[in-house]
Formats: C-alpha cells, structure tokens, sequence
C-alpha cells in the first residue's frame, strides 16, 4: 500500500497548473494570477493636490504674505492650464493638476482670503500638499507576482491602472458520478432500504469552494448504466471524481467499467484511514479519475487529502502550499489511532485548542458538519490533553 505523502505527490506529478484565461476585472476576486501584472501608469499620473487650498510658490508664502487672487479656480477633472504669476495664489481643489509656477498647496484653513487677496497664517515648505506623479506607482513596475491571490484591493489597485482584464488559470471541470442502487434524490419519497444522495451535494460544494467547476449524475450499480455515465463524464471532465461502488463487493463494478473504458489505474488503496479504498489512474485523454469511498465522511475526508490539491494546483497555487497542508494545534482531549494506518478523525479546533467532533464513524456527516478541520494521528499513538497535534484545515 501507497503511503500517504507519496500518493499526493504520485498524483501532483501529473498536474500543472492549467491553462491561462483572461477574466474580466470584477469577477476576479479570490483568484490567483496566473501572470505577473506590470504597471501601465505613473500613479498619481500628474502632480496634484492632497488637499482643497491655495496654489503658491513655497518662497513667497511664509507666514504673514499677502498674495493676489485671480478668478480662475483650478479643480479636479479637466486640467485647465493655469500658470502662477509672480505674487500670486490660484485657488485648487483636491486631485486638481498643479498649476505651472506653483510647487506647494496652502491649505484653505491656513489663510484668510478677503476678495482678490489671501493672507497666509501658516506658510508651507517646498512640495507641501502636493502629491507627486509615480509617488506611489511607476510605469513598468512589477504591482502583483504572478501566484498572488486578487483581493478587494488589489482590485482597486488593478482598476487605477485602468486594467480591466486579470490573467488566471481557467478553473477545471470535475464531472462527480455518484453510484449506488440505494440512492435517492431529494424530493423523491424514500421507499425502504433507500438513502438518499448526500455524496452529490456534498462533493459538488467541495468542489465549487476548491475554485473548480463541478458536474454531477449518478448510476445505479449496473455495468452498462456506469458504464454510459462514467463515459459520458470523462468524455468531457479535466478530473472525474466517482464516489462509491470501488471496494471489492459483489456489485463494485467501478474499477472494471474503469478499466473497460481506457482508464490505466496508478494506484489503488493508501495507507491512510479512510483511504482504502480509493483509486487513482488516468485515461488516454488527460482526464485525471479518483474512486472515492462512498461513505460521506471518507468520500469527504479522501476529496480534501487527495483531489482539492489537483484543483487547487491547476488554478496556480505552488506545490508547497498545497502539500504541506498541516498546522499544528494542542489536543483539548485524549485522542488515541490503535489502528496500524494513520487516521484522519473529524475536528473542532478554536484558537489552539483542538477537540474532536462526536461520532467518528464514517457515515457519521453529524459530526462532520460541526467539524472545521481534520485530525491526523500515526499509527498507535495516544495523544495526551495539552499535547500537540497535527491538522488538516477543511
Ligand atoms: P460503497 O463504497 O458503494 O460500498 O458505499 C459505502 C457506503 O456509503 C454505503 O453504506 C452506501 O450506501 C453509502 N453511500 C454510497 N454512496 C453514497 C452517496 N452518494 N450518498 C450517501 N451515501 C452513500
Ligand atoms: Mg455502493
């Protein structure tokens, strides 16, 4: 049996991060660039006015000077041309271009103006109130590296460049075909023996907040159903995620209708609970396949360990990052893995502290909703309160 970290790493050696697409501005938040973004622009692009005031040369507005007022104002907008005359003040505004001649702004509070003249109570120094063309971007400059995530204010930043467009990398399809004779949709009265589908759902949502694009059906467990529906999944999936029916019961036929329909296993089990089973392989046309357990938690648990890094490496997120997923918290209670494969049990972390989340069997999604996180023990160890212990954020 694989171990854990070699399965992820056997599987993130055929990922690269997918194709570049340009998104419009506004529907890029929280993605990641899949370019560096240089600036276009000097920012400010013109010197201008931090503040609504008086336009002076610096040298003749000490405390005390009289300056002459003319009519023209310049404000924001339209740059007006104005040029300082020797002994005078041109009225501004904040943001307005500063005018020929005049090298800092007196703030209207600093002077008192009576019709055509100002007297100024507190003179300004050279480049006071003036906010200087490239003072906080240059043309050319590097603003964001490419793999840095597009907050609100990167969007502000991009949208002063004038950028309207952001380069990332376009988001996979994940085609999830749940499997199983037993398994009803919502809205469908259950008749007895029946469940309805929790594994659609909730893998659909796992997929959407990993940043791919998620499609679902489901077959009954039947070859030639599987067969046309896993089928038609691959036909156009970047990863198909098949969620129960791959474990060696009489009526698991996945790994066969897998392998009918061209798809070479890699792997099949890793030394990991849940993770038995779990299968890995690819098909001749690039589409990465997972066969989850369909047991909620573990199909939950196995998504998180082992196909939300894929989605979030072909999005652009380094290697690094998502391999190396575990923090580390402090055990609220004892927790003990007397089993001889390392257990990711369901977890309630606040602050440091960690707790487990009720129930840990794996058809037990109670538990797993109040769960923020994943607890991951080695094989027979027990971890004492006030201990530290790893986590898998969720
Ligand atoms: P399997 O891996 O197909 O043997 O399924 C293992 C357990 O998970 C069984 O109890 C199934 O009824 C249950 N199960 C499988 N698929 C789903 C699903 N989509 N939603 C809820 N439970 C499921
Ligand atoms: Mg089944």
């Amino acid at each position: 049996m694989l171990e854990e970290s070699e399965a992820r790493l056997r599987i993130l050696e055929q990922v690269q991060p997918g194709p570049v697409m340009w998104l419009p501005l506004e529907l890029g938040l929280d993605q990641l660039l899949a370019q560096d973004i240089v600036g276009v622009l000097d920012s400010p692009p013109f010197d201008n006015s931090s503040m609504d005031g008086y336009a002076v040369k610096a040298s003749e507005a000490a405390s005390g000077s009289v300056l002459s007022v003319g009519d023209e104002i310049q404000s924001a907008g339209l740059d007006r041309d104005l040029e300082l005359s020797k002994g005078g003040a041109i009225r501004i505004f904040t943001g307005a271009p500063i005018p020929a001649g005049a090298d800092a702004v007196i703030m209207q509070e600093e002077v008192v103006r009576d019709g055509g003249r100002v007297t100024v109570i507190e003179g300004v120094v050279e480049g006071e109130n003036i906010r200087r063309r490239g003072g906080d971007v240059c043309a050319g400059q590097c603003l964001l590296d490419a793999g840095s995530t597009v907050t609100p204010a990167r969007i502000g930043l991009l949208a002063s460049q004038g950028i309207s467009e952001i380069p990332v990398h376009s988001r996979p399809l994940v085609q999830i075909v749940t499997t199983g004779d037993e398994l009803v949709e919502a809205g469908i009265p259950l008749l007895p023996g029946e469940i309805y589908n929790s594994n659609g759902p909730l893998l659909q949502s796992a997929v959407t907040r990993a940043g791919g694009v998620a499609a679902t059906s489901h077959a009954a467990d039947q070859i030639e159903e599987l067969q046309e529906k896993i089928g038609q999944a691959l036909s156009t999936a970047d990863i198909l995620v098949i969620a129960g029916g791959v474990s060696v019961g009489e009526r698991d036929f996945v790994r066969e209708v897998l392998s009918n329909l061209g798809v070479v296993t890699d792997f099949w089990r890793v030394r990991v609970k849940p993770g038995k089973p779990f299968v890995f392989g690819c098909h001749e046309n690039g589409t990465l396949v997972f066969g989850l357990p369909g047991n909620p938690v573990s199909a939950f648990v196995t998504f998180s360990l082992f196909v939300k890094p894929v989605i979030q490496r072909l999005l652009g997120h380094r290697l690094d990052d998502v391999t190396e997923s575990l923090e580390t918290g402090i055990a609220a209670e004892i927790m003990t893995n007397d089993g001889d494969r390392p257990h990711y049990l369901r977890g309630i972390q606040q602050g440091n502290e960690v707790r487990l989340s009720g129930t840990q069997q794996s058809h037990a999604i109670f538990g797993l909703s109040k769960a923020n996180c994943l607890v991951r023990l080695e094989p027979q160890v027990t971890i004492k309160v006030g201990e530290a212990v790893e986590i898998w954020a969720i």
